[in-house]
């Protein structure tokens, strides 16, 4: 997605100042010149604003009770906000190390009263820019790291992902004793398949079989493509046991559920192997070990005649 298809804000500005006059005054000027207004008498009510309320801009003044707008500026920014609050502080203080103190406390701009109204719309402008470049940054940051995750195929997440959070989810399950269980499937024969109905008709399959698994599991646990025709379920807070019959519903959903797409129609079977932890994951378990009890499972049920589902527990 390019910027171009972020839709431009309404912007909304938060006005930070204790008297209740220069806030009336600041509000009707800033709302003559498009703004939604929002409107705070001090830094810690302005911060319990910005944390609940989409802000885009915010000016504030710097004398105020309970919390001054320098300390406002130093919180704002070792905050976590969700997109970036431009920061103008209006002030009566115009001396240049208090300039230079605003700025350094967070601040974007500085500017002294009385404010000239051009001149603050005009800096507001330059506060929208920035705005903008941050959030179509942000933006371009996320569909990145979410395209690097996914499997362009089917959408399941892909290997680098399992590799990645596997290993954090084993070893938050082994901190926090708790359960977790993983289930490897592959579609058989599906070499068959492709030969048979074509490359594009198994792209088919494979997306299909991935509906079936992610309509078949809990909202908590996530699908990803290990290989060709290979998925890996992970299933937190799962013991091994309610994993195998997880698995087992699986199995039958798709050997049941006919493939159908167009003219084609046909069975499509795939072999499980499960494994996990019996009962809370105990300190020191290894991505290794998991994987290949699941891979040995995987391996048995196709020696057994494939379609079946094989579960091997761990203490
Ligand atoms: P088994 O029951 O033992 O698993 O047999 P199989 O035929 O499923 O297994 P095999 O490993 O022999 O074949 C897997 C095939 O999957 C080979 C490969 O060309 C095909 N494949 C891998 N990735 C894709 C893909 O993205 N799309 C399609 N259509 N085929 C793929
Ligand atoms: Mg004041
Ligand atoms: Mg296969
Ligand atoms: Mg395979």
């Amino acid at each position: 997605m390019t910027d171009l298809q972020i839709p431009a804000p309404d912007w909304r500005i938060l006005l930070v100042d204790d008297e209740p006059t220069q806030r009336l005054i600041m509000a009707r000027l800033l709302k003559r010149a498009g703004y939604e207004v929002e409107t705070a008498s001090n830094g810690k009510e302005a911060l319990q604003k910005i944390e609940a309320g989409d802000f885009h801009l915010m000016i504030t003044d710097w004398e105020m009770p309970e919390m001054d707008g320098i300390a406002l500026c130093s919180a704002l920014r070792s905050s976590q906000t969700k997109g970036y609050v431009y920061t103008i502080l209006l002030t009566a203080r115009d001396a240049i190390e208090h300039v230079v103190t605003g700025l350094q406390s967070g601040a974007d701009d500085y500017l002294t009263k009385p404010v000239i109204e051009p001149e603050l719309i005009a800096r507001l402008s330059t506060g929208k820019r920035i705005v903008t470049l941050e959030r179509s940054l942000r933006h371009a940051n996320e569909e990145n790291r979410r395209l690097s995750i996914t499997d362009p195929l089917t959408g399941a997440y892909n290997r680098r992902y399992l590799m990645e959070q596997l290993p954090r989810e084993i070893e938050r399950a082994a901190r926090y004793e708790r359960q977790l269980s993983v289930i490897m499937c592959d579609v058989d024969h599906f070499k068959k398949i492709n030969d048979t109905h074509g490359h594009l008709a198994g792209d088919d399959v494979l997306r299909w079989f991935v509906t079936h698994l992610q309509k078949g599991v809990r909202a908590c646990d996530w699908v990803a493509r290990y290989g060709g025709e290979e998925f890996v379920i992970v299933l937190p807070e799962t013991t091994v046991a309610n994993a195998g019959t997880a698995a087992e519903h699986l199995r039958r959903e798709v050997s049941v559920g006919q493939f159908n797409s167009g003219a084609l129609q046909f069975d499509v079977t795939a072999s499980f192997g499960v494994s996990g932890w019996r009962a809370i994951v105990p300190p020191g378990a290894t991505l290794d070990a998991l994987m290949t009890k699941c891979d040995a499972g995987v391996y048995a049920s196709k020696a057994a005649g494939r379609n079946r589902v094989t579960v091997e527990g761990m203490d």
